[in-house]
């Protein structure tokens, strides 16, 4: 059973306290979380110290100390392909991190063209990572596939996410996440592949991630106000969104209905109600909406302004209307195939029947 929607829009703004053994510390966009299995359901968690919320010794979830009944939490364990370096001597765990329970992601270019502190986005930490020696620069197709093929044998993985900070060319870096999607492919013909890039220069770019064996694709706008954008995302607000509408539809065309999609964030200032009106616009376009949380991450620039999660009942109110926009029209995120609409773990949404 899943948990009450209110209980998980509350759980992802407060998080949990504790420190569990598979983790995502800052990297490119907005999540930096714990993993964990709420209700059987691959979930990731804010750690927070100052929670009112912690696992409980023999699992469960406590609230105030007091368990919270009938919920159930396990913290994910450590996977096996952690344990493996590559022969020149590169843990798997700097190539590509498991989230959630059977998820496999990697960011395969850990630099962007937008860092500089003018530019960059304000919720991102993606250089924070490299520099902290938690990853390496650039992650090549054979590492990629040489640890997704272990992943899979090893720890059960059931698909792959692969992102990539901005590259100063015309794709983007979408041509190198086409090459690593072929390297996967072939080594995993199986594995559904999601890529994430912004959108490429030249759309003929789509057609290419699809034919290399991507599954689905992300094309991440976070939000549709042009306001939001230039304050929050000054880099990326450079690209306007008719880029991103194009993009969207040709992916659609290529990849097909509900094989795209995009991050919507609650929490940087954009009007709820246009919010949720620009994620029906999307969904009447086959593009899910994964409707995420703000939340600062340590080392961003927006933790350094002092920027707070949005309110637990916003979010909440947020995602049951985007997610009842996703039922009205037939979409679910486990439909993507592949990718964080697919895991869901992030966004209260597939807790919310979305
Ligand atoms: S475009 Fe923004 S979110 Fe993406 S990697 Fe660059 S700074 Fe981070």
């Amino acid at each position: 059973m899943a948990v009450d929607g209110a209980l998980r829009a509350e759980l992802a703004v407060r998080g949990v306290r504790g420190r569990p053994s598979v983790r995502r510390r800052g990297g490119a966009g907005p999540s930096d979380d714990g993993h964990v299995l709420l209700q059987g359901s691959q979930t990731t968690l804010p750690l927070a110290d100052d929670s009112p919320f912690a696992v409980g010794e023999a699992g469960g979830l406590l609230r105030d100390g007091e368990p919270i009944g009938g919920v159930e939490l396990e913290l994910v364990g450590r996977p096996r392909f952690y344990d493996l370096t590559t022969a020149q001597g590169i843990p798997y765990e700097q190539i590509a991190k498991l989230h959630g329970a059977e998820v496999l992601a990697t960011t395969v270019v850990q630099t962007c063209v937008r860092y500089d502190p003018s530019q960059r986005c304000r919720f991102c930490t993606i250089e924070e990572s490299l520099r902290s020696g938690d990853t390496i620069q650039v992650k090549r197709p054979e590492q990629i596939a040489e640890v997704a093929e272990a992943a899979v044998r090893l720890d059960g993985v059931r698909q792959l996410v692969m992102t990539t900070g901005t590259a100063n060319h015309a794709d983007r870096g979408a041509r190198h996440l086409a090459r690593c999607c072929a390297a996967v492919a072939q080594a995993v013909p199986d594995l559904p592949i999601q890529v994430q890039c912004e959108p490429p220069g030249d759309l003929a770019t789509i057609a290419e991630l699809h034919g290399a064996g991507a599954t689905a694709i992300g094309i991440h706008v976070e939000s549709l106000d042009d306001e939001v954008r230039r304050r929050w995302m000054p880099g990326k607000a450079t690209v306007p969104l008719q880029a991103y509408w194009r993009a969207w539809h040709e992916a659609v065309a290529v990849f097909g209905h509900n094989r795209v999609s995009t991050y919507l964030l609650v929490g940087l200032g954009e009007d709820p109600d246009e919010l949720v009106a620009g994620a029906r616009e999307l969904i009447d376009a086959g593009v899910y909406p994964f409707v995420v949380p703000f939340r600062p991450l340590a080392g961003s620039l927006a933790m350094a302004d002092g920027a707070r999660a949005p309110a637990p009942e916003l979010l909440g109110s947020v995602t049951r209307r985007v997610a009842d926009a996703l039922v009205e029209a037939g979409m679910s995120g486990v439909e993507q195939g592949a990718g964080c609409a697919a895991c869901g773990a992030c966004s209260a949404l597939s807790a919310t029947g979305g």
